[in-house]
């Protein structure tokens, strides 16, 4: 038996959150038993799952947005999104074991990208992946009413190395009553900016053009100057703005295209089989913010440097990854073109 603890605590410094969630212990993992696994994502296994917050359902070609009742469980569906069985943020945490530390009270919620057992989203067609962005927003935005919300990270792992346990394509959602530190900190460079620093280096970027991997019509994609990691890349709107919750349907299409293609070259180009990506939107206690994706693929391993001081040692330069990206990229959209 696992005791259950599920809290959040500070660290001394300030400098972090910890979120204590032991019931996370024990979820099933595809990659460590694969001959037993059934995957509770796929289509028909619906009651694997708790039941969805959020579903879309396509019928003669208009969109339902439903939700499963604890008794029944929607059918036929394009896209899900349903509570983490195992959650590191719930709505109805357990009392804290100390007075010091708070409820990890949340959303911890999974978006489920796909009916079929396909592991990338390079894979999906651009509709599909299309959809589950915009149901993922959609979801967002929902849990963005709670009062007691003021951020949400939806992240992509991809690969056990980059944490994930489950092949299927999907993202999780994370809705804290607080910003966690790495957000706060952009938040307050945002807010004592005159002008936005992320518009400013948008604009350097576009305009020298060596770090660049994409330029579309609303998007942007470059080999991020200063990386933590080889081959870190960020998406950024070119218009500024604060989140994607209101994105148009051909601003979700240039999304999913560019996250597809920035997929493909991270995994099937470059062959990094583990990456992480991350959505930065305004914490509903920002005054301003300018959001983006951070990618980050699993193309070498942290040393105690990185880990004890902050500093990171890279062995590839952005230059680099962005004329290898930009190649994949290109091929990967020339292909979706035809
Ligand atoms: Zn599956
Ligand atoms: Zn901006
Ligand atoms: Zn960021």
């Amino acid at each position: 038996m696992v005791e259950l603890v599920n809290e959040i605590r500070l660290d001394i410094f300030g400098d972090h959150v910890s979120i204590i969630s032991t019931v996370r212990r024990v979820r099933p993992k595809e990659f460590r038993k694969p001959q037993h696994f059934v995957c509770p994502f796929c289509a028909g296994n619906e009651e694997m799952t708790p039941p969805a917050t959020l579903v879309l359902v396509e019928r003669d070609g208009s969109e339902e947005w439903l939700r499963d009742s604890d008794s029944e469980r929607v059918k036929g569906w394009t896209v899900r999104v349903v509570p983490n069985k195992f959650p590191a943020l719930t709505t109805s945490p357990p009392k804290p074991t100390s007075p010091s530390y708070t409820e990890a009270y949340g959303y911890h919620e999974v978006v489920i990208e796909t009916p079929s057992h396909i592991g990338d989203v390079h894979e999906l067609s651009n509709e599909q992946f299309s959809k589950a962005l915009k149901a993922a927003f959609r979801r967002i935005g929902e849990m963005m009413s709670d009062p007691r919300i003021d951020t949400v990270i939806m992240i992509k792992n991809r690969g056990p190395q980059a944490g994930a346990s489950i092949l299927h394509a999907h993202s999780q959602i994370f809705a804290l009553p607080v910003a966690p530190k790495r957000i706060e900190r952009e938040v307050r460079v945002f807010e004592s900016s005159s002008e936005c620093p992320l518009c400013r280096y948008l604009a350097r970027e576009l305009g020298e053009g060596r770090r660049l991997v994409y330029r579309g019509k609303h998007f942007a994609a470059v080999a991020y100057e200063a990386p933590r990691i080889g081959f870190e890349t960020w998406i950024v709107p070119i218009k500024h703005s604060r989140d994607p919750l209101s994105l148009s349907s051909e601003e979700l299409r240039e999304l999913a295209l560019v996250l597809r293609a920035i997929s493909y070259a991270i995994v099937r180009g470059r062959g990094f089989e583990n990456f992480n990506w991350w959505f930065h939107i305004a914490p509903k206690s920002a005054r301003e913010f300018h959001w983006h994706v951070e990618v980050a693929p699993v193309s070498s391993t942290w040393g105690g440097l990185e880990k004890g001081g902050d500093s990171f040692i890279v062995e590839y330069s952005p230059e680099e990854a962005a004329s290898e990206l930009r190649k994949w990229v290109g091929e990967f959209i020339d292909s979706e073109a035809r």
